[in-house]
């Protein structure tokens, strides 16, 4: 089968198409004929070393994909070949404590796709049968891919971290992005009063589309200002983040009194500072967020499947031009995923 891989960590140049041996399923496991995969900017760092994550070389990139069963390995009942599926990213352990408590996104020894499997940028992979989720027949290949890592992280954050309560406000960073754009609709559906903000207004009406009661610009306009008006010199009950950087510091400033900031991220500043004296004055919170449930992303694909949510996907791309599809993302002027369809 083709795969992309790398053999060495550095920029676009280091990705190869490449004819590797086809992968067989074992005891327990599935093997998925792969019939989308969707980047995300995780895979920009895997590829230049510094996502933090252990990495074997060489590499296929690609941690969320959509396809069909094509054959099962022994002693797995509850699938068969032709099923349409999405694999759950996580591997986890099913018997740590966190595991036998409904958390398996704490799970103490996980594994991943593509850094403990095969990779999705690739036309198979194996995963474990049990880690297989059903794609609803309305959802299409390409938006199932879209789907998993964008609205299950955004409903972990927001309602099972965040507790996002209906009536509530919340303000999330940073629109235009796959989390951000599906945190505004999640957010919308769940009867939030959903402030957003982004770049560029081009960014800003898209968001309205999905439901953004009140969008601000945050390169040109004063965040916090904006959000204490907009919230009767209130603040918002919740700050979805995930930028890092200033962002940071300006959420915090823009929650109420005992508000929440849920964290899953920090491209633009891994490392802040921050103001400790108001923060315990106004008695607030901040949250980290990592991956999701497997429960969690069938229930996402259940509400896409009845038209309630829709993974966005701005482009398509053979896998052969991977090189012009991380490009794209690295210019990070789309709005939805970008998604590879072997
Ligand atoms: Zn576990």
């Amino acid at each position: 089968m083709k795969a992309v891989r790398f053999h060495e960590f550095g920029g676009l140049d280091v990705l190869r198409v490449e004819e590797v041996d086809d992968p067989t399923p074992g005891p327990g496991e599935a093997l998925v004929r792969i019939r989308a995969s969707a980047l995300n900017h995780l895979d920009v760092d895997v590829r230049d070393g510094t996502s933090r994550f252990p990495v074997t070389l060489p590499h296929t990139l690609g941690v969320e994909l959509a396809g069909d069963v094509e054959e099962l390995g022994d002693g797995v009942e509850d699938w068969s070949p032709g099923d349409r599926v999405n694999p759950y990213i996580m591997d986890p352990c099913g018997g740590c404590r966190y595991c036998r408590t409904g958390r398996e996104s704490l799970c103490l020894t996980p594994g991943f796709i593509s850094f403990t499997t095969g990779g999705g940028y690739a036309e198979q992979v194996v995963v474990k049968a049990r880690n297989l989720i059903r794609i609803p027949d309305s959802v299409s290949y390409e938006q199932a891919a879209a789907l998993q890592v964008a609205f299950g992280t955004a409903w972990h954050m927001l309602f099972t971290r965040g507790n996002l309560r209906t009536g509530e406000s919340v303000m999330i960073n940073s629109v235009g992005s796959g989390i951000g754009s599906a945190a505004v609709q999640l957010a919308h559906l769940g009867g939030a009063f959903v402030i957003g903000n982004a770049s560029s207004r081009e960014k800003l009406d898209r968001a309205a589309g999905l439901g953004m009661d009140a969008g601000i610009n945050h390169a040109t306009e004063d965040v916090v200002a904006r959000v204490m008006e907009l919230t009767d010199e209130r603040g918002v009950d919740l700050v979805y983040e995930h930028v890092g950087g200033e962002l940071f510091q300006k959420g915090l400033d823009s929650l109420t009194k005992d508000g929440r900031l849920v964290i899953c991220g920090g491209h633009s500043g891994e490392v802040v500072e921050f103001d400790i004296i108001p923060f315990f004055r106004a008695q607030k919170s901040v949250i980290g967020s990592f991956v999701y449930t497997r429960e969690e992303v069938a229930k996402c694909l259940e509400l896409a499947g009845r038209g309630l949510i829709t993974p966005l996907v701005h482009q398509t791309f053979p896998l052969d031009d991977v090189r012009e599809a991380m490009a794209t993302m690295q210019r990070r002027e789309h709005f939805g995923k970008l998604v590879l369809v072997p």
